[in-house]
């Protein structure tokens, strides 16, 4: 175990019936997968949550099994104005946000060459700057507070990148360094960030969200479009589990130090391990021709 002061997670267990010192998270993208067994986990250890979805119709089901302590919020990370709204209604109806978590997201296939411009502008708009408009809106509460959890759901896709995913890859890179600088940033005024890391989840990711480009060039065929193929294929058969994800998550932010990196699951701790090799390998490996680009020392 690398952090021994966080234990593997069981069922959720706190009780029922909520007090003013019950937890309040927001979870954004709660329609289905990651975000929504996220909601149900805490909801089902006595949180309260503010479980949003672009369509809110999406989870006024589950939202209505828990009560007062489960809001039902529409919130598209790409619409400002329901970021606002969905937020102060959330303060509002409970006093505070102790648990934010950026878990909107979704996967772009085409090679790089291949990308469509628009597409791509909305796969930024929704992975990095959504996450960055919740963040302002969430932030003057916490800082206001001197407390606060966040967690931003990245990707092993964060550390390491392959072909037909590259625009996947870069808006996931974008959030770990965005997510480093914020935790640097906050930590001193009582605010813990942590980059959620999952390999392969069986959700809707490689499914029915999935989008990817018309074009595709028939030279990419045997890199990215074999890539393409294969991720597609995944779907329904990854080896990660969103419920258990989820406790994991829950365990995390309790903690009394989260941590600022949790890969999420056994591939992701493989892959991570393999790029964490490869980057020493060729770091070392150039070491005189980097070092000689320094000034001559006087
Ligand atoms: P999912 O089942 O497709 O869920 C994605 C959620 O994001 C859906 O609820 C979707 O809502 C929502 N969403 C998309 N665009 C949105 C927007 N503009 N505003 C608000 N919500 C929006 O996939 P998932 O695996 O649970 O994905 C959750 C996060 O995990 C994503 O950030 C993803 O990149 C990351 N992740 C997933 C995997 C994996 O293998 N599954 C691996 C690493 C990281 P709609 O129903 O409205 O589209």
């Amino acid at each position: 175990m690398t952090n021994g002061a966080i234990a593997v997670p069981n069922e959720p267990s706190r009780a029922a019936g909520a007090t003013e010192g019950t937890p309040v998270w927001l979870i954004t993208g709660c329609s289905s997968g990651l975000g929504r067994a996220l909601a149900e986990h805490a909801l089902k250890r006595g949180d309260r949550v503010a479980v949003t979805a672009r369509d809110a119709a999406s989870v006024t089901g589950l939202a209505a099994a828990y009560g007062d302590r489960a809001l039902a919020l529409r919130l598209d990370v790409t619409d400002p104005e329901s970021v606002t709204a969905a937020v102060e209604r959330c303060e509002k109806e409970f006093g505070r946000i102790d648990v934010l978590v950026n878990n909107a997201g979704y996967g772009y296939l085409a090679a790089i060459e291949e990308g469509e411009d628009a597409a791509v502008r909305d796969l930024y708009d929704t992975n990095v700057h959504g996450v960055v408009s919740v963040l302002k809106a969430v932030l003057p509460g916490m800082r206001a507070r001197r407390a606060g959890r966040i967690v931003n759901i990245s990707s092993f896709g964060g550390l390491a990148a392959f072909a037909a995913t590259g625009y996947y890859h870069a808006t996931k890179f974008a959030l770990e360094g965005l997510s480093e600088s914020l935790a640097a940033e906050v930590a001193p005024l009582g605010i813990a960030v942590t980059i959620a890391e999952p390999g392969g989840l069986r959700t809707q990711w490689a499914g029915t969200s999935m989008r990817q480009s018309k074009t595709l060039l028939p030279d990419y065929e045997q890199t990215a479009g074999e890539r393409r193929s294969s991720t597609l294929a995944v779907s329904g058969r990854q080896p990660g589990d969103p419920v258990r994800a989820a406790a994991v998550i829950a365990a995390v932010v309790d903690a009394e130090k989260p941590p600022l990196r949790l890969l999420l699951g056994s591939d992701a701790l493989a892959g991570a391990r393999a790029r964490l090799d490869r980057l020493r390998g060729e770091i070392d490996a150039n070491e005189a021709l980097t070092t000689s680009a320094d000034r001559e020392q006087a």
